[in-house]
């Protein structure tokens, strides 16, 4: 029997890569997996234990010896760092601009994708990021490019973080949307890139429904022309 598809989905932050690959992935049926959570678990606790974004060798010792797992409760899928749900913890903006430098780090990546690769290979998931479909699963049966305007992820992130309680100026988020792109795209290892077989998805003018039932027939048109090959 054929396994089932791994999913890529692409893009920069605030294009609706979590909200999308949540609902795709309980449609499907498939599990979710949110490798940005896990850029961000290394960085909170570079953080917590004040290791100094720019010494890459205790960053990449780090990311070996951290265990970060996924796992359901209440019906939603939390993230976990040596045991503790950090869900919460690894989303703010202090975690998410280191997670910007510490995700550029080689051997951080070098280690978190095998630990991705691990945790995706036997089929039948959805995996978000910005390498995916480029390094991670570059022969993954079906990738998307999802993206938006800077201007409408920015919008995007700040209701996000407002809806949060945390205290965020709208300009002040775009331009931290921007700045983090800008080094997720010119950083040397796995920068943020459309890999030339992915769908391209401009989410800016869709709802959530008509992205996700894009991809749900896009992956469903992808298994059935498997099964008849
Ligand atoms: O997707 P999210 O915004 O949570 O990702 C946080 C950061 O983690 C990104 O800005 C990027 O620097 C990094 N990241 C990455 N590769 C991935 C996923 C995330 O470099 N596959």
């Amino acid at each position: 029997m054929n396994k089932r598809p791994i999913v890529a989905i692409d893009g920069p932050s605030g294009a609706g890569k979590s909200t999308i690959s949540k609902l795709l992935a309980e449609r499907l049926g498939f599990a979710h997996i949110d490798t940005g959570a896990m850029y961000r678990c290394v960085a909170l606790a570079a953080l917590r234990r004040g290791i100094d974004p720019g010494d890459e060798a205790a960053l990449g010792a780090l990311s070996l010896a951290l265990n970060i797992e996924f796992r359901r409760r209440d019906g939603e899928q939390r993230v976990f760092l040596d045991g503790e749900d950090v869900s919460a913890a690894i989303r703010t903006p202090e975690v998410s601009l280191l997670t910007s430098r510490v995700s550029s780090v080689a051997g951080v990546r070098d280690n978190l994708v095998e630990l991705q690769r691990r945790m995706g290979e036997r089929g039948g998931v959805v995996l978000e990021g910005r390498d995916i479909g480029t390094v991670v699963f570059p022969r993954a049966e079906a990738k998307f490019f999802l993206t938006a305007s800077a201007r409408e992820r920015g919008r995007r992130r700040y209701l996000e973080l407002r809806d949060k309680g945390l205290v965020v100026d709208l300009e002040t988020t775009i331009a931290e949307v921007e700045a983090r792109d800008a080094a997720d795209s010119s950083r040397r290892h796995s920068p943020l890139a459309q890999a030339r077989d992915a769908v391209l998805i401009d989410s800016t003018g869709l709802s959530i429904e008509e992205v996700v039932a894009r991809m749900e027939a896009l992956v469903g048109a992808c298994r059935a022309g498997r099964e008849e090959a």
